[in-house]
């Protein structure tokens, strides 16, 4: 029986980390009041003079940005991976461990303007920066001393992003990081076990179910996933099985690019605001073996609950026992599928 998912306190297990959530929905039974305006930020000027990131400005390295249309990479001047030479390592007795880590750390500007976002952008200008981040996929990851390249964008003065110019970041490192690393023990598991693959038969459910399925193309589903944490958040799946951004095909690009798009709209339209979030890209570790297992995905990690001046913060219980969240993944499905994904 699933009567009690929209109405008692539940845990929800998260197979993708192996990791519960506690849902409370009686503490977001008080009706929704629509959409709380925020203070309209002010429009934001298409060139600031003085942002690293805007063709033709100064870099805290000295260098100038040229005067750039469109996708610009560099190499952050402020990188927290740096291509070390050194391995080196030490463990006294189990207790005190630690390791040299190297790496690489780029920024990928999304566009020369200073203003946009990917919701405002055009798509054919988001299947730009899908293509740089799987040209930098393949050119980082065929390194010797690289196994995982994330790519990710911090969005919004709230989840800590120092300067609204649209971009992201890619940090490729020498180790597959902890987040990774869980979601691949999950999904070699779930293979082992059942002789499917974790994401691909999650997904034929939800598409079946649809109760939690925001929006779809003809490569990509979007899902508020059942063990869904953050408020709104959703994890963008592929259609077809395969890992690494490497093998994402030509098609599937243009169509990443479009589900972007309209997944950022309906989140600005949400709460008719610009909508702070953390994304992610989740490709296969690219440290040689093959990853039969893995299902390339992505996660949205938005931060706003009720309006876009409530935002959740992982605190207390959360800290010390489990996340928690209120309004259940399916009102928040609901709610993202009444969103439009035009501005209107
Ligand atoms: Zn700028
Ligand atoms: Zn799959
Ligand atoms: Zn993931």
């Amino acid at each position: 029986m699933t009567d009690f998912l929209q109405t008692l306190s539940h845990r929800r297990f998260n197979p993708l980390r192996g990791e519960w959530v506690l849902v409370s929905p009686h503490r977001a039974q008080r009706p929704w009041r629509g959409q709380v305006e925020a203070a309209t930020p002010a429009p934001l000027p298409v060139h600031e003079p003085g942002c690293y990131l805007c063709p033709g400005e100064l870099r805290a390295n000295g260098e100038r940005n040229p005067l750039f249309e469109g996708v610009y990479v560099f190499d952050n001047d402020f990188a927290a991976l740096r291509p070390e030479n050194r391995v080196d390592e030490f463990n006294d007795d189990g207790l005190f461990v630690a390791r040299v880590e190297s790496g690489v750390c780029r920024v990928v500007c999304f566009s020369s303007r200073h203003d946009l976002t990917l919701s405002r952008m055009e798509t054919r200008d988001i299947r730009r920066v899908v293509d740089v981040w799987r040209n930098a996929y393949v050119e980082i990851g065929a390194r010797e001393n690289i196994r995982y390249v994330q790519i990710f964008e911090n969005r919004g003065a709230t989840m800590g992003a120092s300067n609204p110019h649209p971009h992201c970041q890619i940090w490729a490192s020498s180790s597959i990081p902890d987040e990774a690393a869980k979601e691949d023990r999950a999904q070699a598991d779930f293979l082992a076990r059942r002789g499917s693959c974790l994401l691909c038969d999650y997904l034929a459910r939800e598409s079946a179910a649809r109760e939690r399925l925001v929006c779809e193309n003809d490569a990509f589903a979007v899902i508020v996933p059942f063990w869904a944490v953050w408020p709104f958040e959703t994890t963008v799946i592929a259609k077809r099985h395969f890992g690494g951004l490497n093998e994402l095909a030509n098609d599937e690009a243009g169509a990443f690019a479009d589900i972007l798009k309209r997944l950022t709209t309906r989140y600005d339209n949400l709460f008719s605001a610009p909508f702070p979030y953390t994304m992610g890209l989740h490709p296969s570790p690219t440290d040689g073996p093959a990853y039969p297992h893995w299902h390339f995905h992505a996660h949205f990690y938005p931060p706003l609950l009720r309006s876009a001046t409530v935002r959740k913060f992982m605190v207390g219980y959360e800290m010390l026992a489990s996340p928690q969240r209120d309004m259940t993944p399916e009102a928040a499905a609901e709610m993202l599928r009444t969103s439009s994904e035009t501005f209107g």
